[in-house]
């Protein structure tokens, strides 16, 4: 068995032994929302995966410094060079302050992320907290040569690159594609060639997030946040960059030659990128109409969704599928999400009921090691929630007293379970445990005073609790000494 952690990088494009530049501690940077709208489905997969990237190197003994960014400047429609600000779009149609739009969406974005169970970064920069930062960027690259000003902006001179560094070695794609992929410049461009990317942009009179530079009022081009702000928290070179495989290309990319162009060395040592979400076998997109926001999810509120998936319901959908696998979303995969889910959740809970023998018939050391196996194979959460499914038939064999275990082995049994789902897989019951305790006390009352109407021969008051009850979706299993219960 393999004892350390294996991780596919995508800029060597095989699996490799994870060994952080300085352990224990580990930088991990990963690419943040965009604030100008509701988070989706589509960010609830980065949030995810890398929440569980984040919580197993803890797991591991490392030190983690988790930076994600809010990108809340600089990203244009179309992830063009030209157009309008997608935040300040926003402000402009529903009259507010663009900073107004970028905390609300915030707000928004972290209150969906807490419900997702996912851990906090330890660091949450803004792009507009850190302009001056990006124009140190932006005058490095200059002064290295690798890039030009025009027209009171600046551009990063993809070629004149290229020939010093290879650029495109992230997403494979050469530079000879680009020129036959890209537009023939209009004549009108300031660019010299149309893959040319902005480093700082001249803002045009109408445009209101704007900030003084040596070169104009203006903003920063959209990559240059992510290598200034990386840098700035994580050190020149740093363990992990990670977001979701739509951002390969161009925004790692270009940050990578940022970086390059800046220091003359590679900054990220372990790039990771997680796959996308389709809807129904589809893209998902606005004019598809099938884009879904996670808070729709929650309440059910959307024509093409059959009911509510609660948020740990989508998180365990998420974590069925391996994180560099396409993942369909469709009503009949989540119903299954949510049955499974359950599943796990109510196995764990019998865990408190099995009472220890003085020895064990059952072997359950195995668990923790193959699901340590399964996460080190590239964070196979997949194969290590198989393996918790398992186990859960030796908790009913324990359960329905086929089978013995003494107490330490009881105490590892409700360890590894309570260790790989909930610190790991970072899954938690979701109603809260109050009412949970109080309903279950109340059925209890009842049915405590039906064992005494059966006591006195009162059977019509005792068969009238039971009905009354299964109206309910309460089953009741009379016992030698007592009753049980359980949910239909
Ligand atoms: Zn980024």
């Amino acid at each position: 068995m393999d004892t350390k952690l294996n991780i596919y990088n995508t800029l060597t494009r095989k699996k490799e032994v994870f060994e952080p530049i300085n352990p224990p501690h580990v930088g991990m940077y990963v690419c943040g929302p965009t604030v100008y709208g509701d988070a989706h489905l589509g960010h609830a997969r980065p949030g995810v995966n890398f929440d569980l990237l984040y919580r197993y190197l803890m797991q591991l003994g490392y030190k983690v410094r988790y930076v994600r960014n809010i990108t809340d400047v600089g990203h244009l429609e179309n992830d063009a060079d030209e157009g309008e600000d997608k935040i300040a779009k926003k402000a402009r149609i529903e009259q507010l302050e663009p900073m107004e739009i970028a905390q609300y969406y915030t707000n928004r974005y972290h209150s969906n992320m807490e419900s997702l169970n996912t851990l906090r970064p330890s660091i949450e920069p803004h792009a507009s907290g850190h302009i001056i930062e990006q124009i140190e960027l932006a005058k490095q690259i200059l002064n290295q040569g690798f890039a030009y000003i025009s027209n009171g902006s600046v551009y990063f001179d993809v070629e004149k690159y290229n020939k010093t560094y290879p650029y495109g070695k992230l997403s494979g794609r050469l530079i000879e594609d680009l020129y036959s992929n890209t537009r023939e410049l209009d004549g009108q461009s300031e660019k010299r060639n149309p893959f040319d990317f902005a480093l700082w942009k001249k803002a045009n009179p109408e445009h209101i997030m704007r900030w003084p530079s040596p070169w104009s009022d203006g903003f920063p081009g959209w990559h240059a946040e992510c290598s200034a702000m990386g840098m700035k928290y994580l050190g020149e070179t740093f363990d992990i960059h990670g977001g979701g495989m739509d951002l390969l290309f161009p925004h790692h990319e270009c940050e990578i030659a940022q970086s390059t162009a800046a220091i003359g060395k590679e900054s990220v040592k372990y790039w990771i990128h997680n796959n996308m979400i389709t809807i129904n076998g589809q893209k998902m997109g606005k004019s598809l109409g099938n884009f879904i926001t996670l808070e729709e999810l929650f309440t059910g509120n959307h024509k093409i969704l059959e009911q509510a998936y609660s948020p740990m319901t989508i998180r365990f959908f998420i974590l069925q599928a391996h994180y560099r696998s396409t993942l369909d979303f469709s009503n009949e995969a989540l119903q299954a999400a949510e049955k499974g889910l359950n599943r796990l959740m109510k196995g764990i809970a019998q865990i408190d009921k099995i009472k220890p023998a003085e020895n064990s018939t059952v072997k359950i050391d195995k668990i923790d090691a193959k699901c340590t196996e399964a996460m080190n194979d590239d964070l196979n959460s997949p194969i290590v929630i198989a393996h918790l499914f398992d186990g859960l038939k030796t908790i009913n064999a324990l359960v329905e007293r086929k089978e013995k275990i003494n107490s330490s082995d009881l105490e590892l049994l409700k360890n590894t379970y309570h260790k790989w789902t909930y610190n790991i897989l970072g899954l938690k019951q979701e109603t809260d445990s109050k009412s949970n305790e109080l309903f279950n006390n109340l059925i209890d009352t009842i049915l405590n005073i039906r064992l005494e109407a059966k006591a006195a021969k009162d059977f019509a008051t005792s068969d009238n609790i039971r009905d009354r009850l299964k109206e309910m979706g309460i089953i009741i299993k009379d016992k030698k000494d007592g009753f049980e219960w359980e949910l239909e």
